[in-house]
């Protein structure tokens, strides 16, 4: 009955294709293994099953008729529900959107759409991504599927799931501060952040705009890379896109390292990560120069200050990017007698409390007389950053790191704000400086929970990236 549940985007794309197997029965497969399981899980938000099914059957319609449907041709795939879809309730995860449905698709899921795949739902997410346990959803936090007493990570905690529960081979994240990465890491799946600009960004719902960026989770390297394929690419809507030809990925796939410099970043590796973490990226180390690359360790102070800049960054253009929610134009609105008091009581009863919290930080942080002490501060940390980073690839090609300090911890275990932004401490780096990276999981710490290894290149050397992240999928299974 379910042949082709837990197989990968590229094997059922391939079958789809030649006529081995139909979209319909691929599709109908995933969707009763959702069925069945994702009631504990919670991964999805919404699932579209009447959608998916009408969309594999044009899929196979057009092989029928002789036509190419695409290189996802009739590949499962869920969506973050930040993604704008078109009719498709889009929630953010957030009440404050309740009823609303979108007038159009974000360009990465009309990508989607014309290379093949099918949207099987929406996932389920910390509230307008704010957070890195998916706990901050209105609609019940996600479960590992790894453990379920245990958070996925977070913010896009349901598409981590839903690709480690089996319930689709490949989903859509966005990653503003780790929020594709950190819950790959922790559900031992593979997330990407690509370069920023190289994905476009219209229709993805904004938290932090100079930050945010989609991108791919899946099972295997090789699908990242698919995937990436399908998604990146110049596009006119988004005034950020790289108007640039986008490479073939997946023909980067079998580089390998050798002779690749590959740089261990002292800052991100020491304090604050657990030992057991700390150990499998030695491993990980050790797997990369086995398999020929040099490799040394190398100094970027400035990512100690990344975390504090991020959040004073990141909420400066939440604030003003969810100001839009003022109860006439999208979703909920609470009547009161004047507008005054109805945009206080929608905004009250539609946002949970870390967008509040994230909403006051960000307010004061761009106000008259802080402003200079703290938005302004924060931008030139950014571009100290971008600096460091920039001379460390003058002498590496790589970076890596944990991605995140700890694996998946336990429901309610980090209850206070900053233990939980501690979280991020390794990611966000990447989002300050617009550089892509990637989590590959690389066996499990002391509690048999996976464990991600990032690895951290230039701006638009995803190539490279995917070919190393090859090199140590490879050799995970035989060092774990
Ligand atoms: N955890 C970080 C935050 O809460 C990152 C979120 C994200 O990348 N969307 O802001």
């Amino acid at each position: 009955m379910t042949d082709w549940v837990g197989r990968s985007a590229a094997d059922i794309a391939a079958a789809v294709r030649s006529g081995e197997v139909t979209a319909r029965s691929v599709v109908d497969e995933h969707l009763a293994v959702i069925d069945a399981g994702d009631g504990p899980i919670n991964a999805f938000n919404l699932v579209t099953a009447d959608a998916a099914r009408q969309s594999a059957d044009a899929v196979d319609a057009t092989i029928a008729a002789g036509g190419d449907p695409g290189p996802l041709a009739g590949v499962p795939v869920a969506l973050k529900d930040n993604l704008c879809t078109r009719g498709i309730p889009t929630t953010c995860s957030s009440r404050i959107l309740e009823g609303w449905r979108p007038p159009y698709d974000a360009t990465v899921v009309q990508l989607l759409a014309s290379a093949g795949a099918v949207s099987v739902g929406k996932t389920n997410l910390d509230e307008f991504a704010m957070g890195s346990s998916t706990e901050n959803s209105a609609f019940g936090p996600t479960r590992n599927p790894r453990d379920p007493s245990r958070v996925p990570g977070g913010s896009s905690g349901g598409s981590a799931a839903a690709v480690a529960a089996g319930f689709t081979p490949v989903a859509l994240g966005s990653d503003t501060g780790g929020s594709i990465r950190q819950p790959a890491a922790l559900c031992g799946v593979v997330g990407l952040k690509p370069t920023y600009g190289l994905v476009s960004r219209y229709g993805l719902v904004a938290f932090a705009s100079s930050l945010d960026q989609i991108g791919p989770f899946s099972a295997t390297v090789a699908d990242a890379a698919l995937m990436l394929g399908v998604i990146a690419g110049h596009d006119p809507a988004d005034s950020t896109s790289i108007p640039e030809p986008v490479p073939s990925y997946t023909e980067s796939l079998s580089a390998g390292v050798a002779g690749l410099r590959v740089g261990v970043v002292r800052e991100l590796t020491g304090e604050g990560i657990a030992p057991d973490v700390a150990a499998r990226v030695n491993a990980a180390v050790a797997a990369l120069s086995a398999a020929g690359a040099e490799v040394t360790e190398v100094s970027v102070p400035a990512v100690t200050y990344g975390l504090s800049a991020y959040y004073l960054i990141a909420p400066a253009e939440a604030s003003s990017n969810l100001a839009r929610y003022d109860g006439v134009r999208f979703g909920l609105r609470v009547d009161a007698p004047t507008t005054d008091a109805m945009m206080t009581a929608t905004r009250t009863a539609g946002f949970g409390a870390e967008v509040k919290r994230r909403i006051m930080l960000g307010t004061y942080a761009l106000s008259t007389g802080y402003y200079d002490a703290y938005y302004g501060k924060a931008q030139r940390v950014r571009t100290l950053i971008a600096r460091d980073f920039a001379a460390a690839y003058d002498t590496v090609d790589v970076l890596v790191s944990p991605t995140s300090p700890t694996t998946a911890f336990a429901f309610g275990a980090k209850a206070d704000p900053l233990s939980m932004y501690l979280n991020d401490v390794c990611t966000i780096p990447s989002n300050l400086a617009g550089h892509p990276a990637i989590s590959v999981p690389f066996g499990t710490g002391d509690d048999a929970m996976p464990v991600g290894v990032q690895l951290m290149a230039p701006a638009l050397a995803e190539t490279t990236l995917l070919s190393a992240a090859a090199v140590l999928e490879a050799a995970s299974g035989v060092a774990s």
